[in-house]
């Protein structure tokens, strides 16, 4: 046998994923068109299991990432998704006591309860970035202008509901998207199975067939049918069947560093045209949690993520009801229980976990989503033949522990530099011990460095999934969450005061961002105009 014959006898020709909610329908598109169709691919899903189903909110890579890599327009997925705008989320009253409310209280300093985190990189100046020179302005008491609305052009233009692009199309800034997640597995599958030749089986799994090595054989379903393949994707959600159960791979509980393992959700009605529509996700500080809000046309979906340790679902969900006014009695609540943490291991042997089956992080990030894309792109990085290579394996793994981990650790910190201590769950927080590698980060940020800084530029950086994927919570994500809590560094970069010349041309990049600021404020159409001229066509 030829070495050429051998590897296409190794080939992977079967692959099926065991569900059909974002996770399955993302990754079976992505591999349809990763794998260029030389792979039959199956998705397993049972119609009688609901998915989990809450509106949800990304981050901007998902459409070059997914939607572009598959060839779709942002307006057609949009259109099919009921997608609206995000340029970042808005944190209210993450720093005073109170009750949840929808808006801002005051703080004690004076000025609103409320920062945005935005996306983008900042420019820099003599490699020191923008957030650097505005600290030590604000050190030395020459500006008193949040971070935000300094650095960042999007702070007025969310506060005046602007949309993130142009009517022409263009755009002036980074955006995501919120949607509803049902909407975008039912287009992704019409996509895969009608564009691709990806196979729909409709039917439950109902026992797992292992080899005399321990690997997947065969899934075999309530109607008798019997699904074999050389690899195996658990989509199957917080059940995750071929992970946890099958496989009997450990999940790592995380609790104790992110309190948060219940929400309740609703969907509220929004008249658009008299209120306009927010192109952000509002993230409001609770008595045991915190509420999102994710505006889409005609609607909000929104949800009060709590700790049943600090609360029971009967208390959360009258609190969800007094932030919002509504009715206990006529409100349908989608009542969702959590695990927080990851499998040990995302890939073993034969079998890769994606979503919900694999790791959970509370959603104060918007990270779910993007999980999934990131996983699948790595799984087509590291696509395997049959002899299942363990360094491809431990590769994959180590990626995508590497991407949890990072961002627990800089979810946990939202919580822990909270000021606010006024119930037992924000107390807790504070308590909570921090690993050491977010330690080192809040060090370095203290003393005034920057914390991972991008070595590009946006639009390198925004262009290229590999600089993101590896970076992906850089200097203005810190920046932006700790300045915005209060949190400074103790006193501004010491090389600054050696630097007049860079201190004094420096300034021009704050002239420039008002200058942006307000030619975009005058320029953009209101974010209802833009959806409501996109979801007409
Ligand atoms: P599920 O949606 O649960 O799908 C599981 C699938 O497996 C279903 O199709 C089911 O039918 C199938 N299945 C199960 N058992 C069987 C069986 N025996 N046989 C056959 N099929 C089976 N992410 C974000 O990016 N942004 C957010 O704002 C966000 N908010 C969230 C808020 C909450 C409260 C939660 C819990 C999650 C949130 N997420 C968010 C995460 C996001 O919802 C998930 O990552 C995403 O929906 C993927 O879910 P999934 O496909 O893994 O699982």
């Amino acid at each position: 046998m030829t070495g050429t014959s051998s590897a296409t006898d190794n080939a992977i020709k079967k692959v099926v994923i065991l569900g059909g909610g974002t996770a399955g329908w993302m990754t079976a598109a992505y591999l349809g068109k990763a794998l260029h169709s030389t792979v039959d691919v199956t998705v397993l899903e049972a119609p009688s299991i609901p998915r989990i189903g809450v509106g949800e909110a990304t981050v901007p890579n998902l459409h070059r990432v997914l939607f572009d890599f598959l060839g779709i327009e942002e307006e057609e997925w949009m259109r099919e998704c009921n997608a609206s705008y995000k340029m970042a989320v808005r944190f209210i009253n993450w720093r005073t006591p109170g009750k949840g409310q929808s808006g801002p209280r005051e703080l004690d300093k004076g000025g609103p309860d409320h920062f945005y985190h935005p996306f983008g990189i900042s420019p820099e100046h003599d490699n020191i970035p923008m957030s650097h020179y505005w600290f030590k302005n604000k050190f030395e008491g020459k500006t008193d202008e949040p971070y935000d609305y300094a650095c960042f052009r999007e702070a007025p233009l969310m506060d005046a509901n602007k949309a993130p692009r142009h009517l022409d199309g263009t755009s002036p800034t980074r955006y995501a998207w919120h949607f509803d997640a049902a909407l975008v597995a039912d287009f992704l599958r019409r996509f895969a199975t009608e564009k691709q030749g990806v196979n729909h089986v409709q039917d439950e799994m109902t026992r797992v067939e292992k080899d005399e090595r321990g690997f997947v054989k065969a899934l075999h379903t309530k109607e008798g049918r019997v699904l074999d393949a050389d690899l195996f994707v658990d989509c199957s959600g917080f059940r995750s069947l071929l992970m946890n159960q099958a496989m009997e791979e450990p999940f790592v509980d995380m609790s104790d560093q992110l309190l948060c393992d219940r929400a309740v959700a609703t969907a509220v009605p929004h008249d658009d045209e008299a209120n306009g529509v927010e192109p952000y996700t509002s993230a409001i500080a609770m008595s045991s949690g915190w509420t999102w809000k994710i505006p889409m046309p005609g609607r909000f979906g929104t949800g009060y993520v709590y700790s049943s340790r600090f609360t029971t679902q009967e208390e959360a969900t009258a609190e969800f009801c007094e932030l919002w006014g509504l009715d206990p009695e006529t409100t349908q609540f989608n009542h969702v229980k959590f695990r927080v943490g990851r499998n040990r291991r995302a890939w073993v042997k034969n079998v890769i976990g994606i979503g919900l089956s694999s790791a959970f992080l509370e959603p104060l990030e918007s990270t779910g989503i993007y999980f999934i894309t990131a996983a699948a792109y790595q799984l087509a990085k590291h696509f395997p033949d049959k002899t299942f290579n363990q360094t491809l394996v431990d590769n994959f793994n180590k990626e995508i522990e590497v991407m949890f981990d990072d961002t627990r650790d800089f979810i946990q910190t939202h919580f822990y530099f909270a000021p606010r201590t006024d119930s037992p769950f924000w107390r807790a927080n504070k308590e909570l011990k921090l690993p050491a590698s977010i330690r080192e980060k809040i060090d370095a940020y203290k003393a005034g460095l920057p914390v991972n800084p991008a070595a590009t530029d946006d639009t390198t950086y925004y262009g290229n999934f590999e600089a993101e994927f590896r970076n992906f919570w850089t200097n203005e994500r810190y920046y932006c969450i700790f300045a915005g809590l209060g949190l400074e560094p103790d006193a501004p970069l010491p090389i600054l005061y050696h630097k007049p010349e860079s201190v004094a041309a420096a300034q021009a990049m704050f002239t420039q961002v008002k200058k942006e600021q307000q030619e975009l404020l005058n320029s953009l159409p209101s974010t209802h105009e833009a959806l409501r001229r996109l979801h007409a066509k």
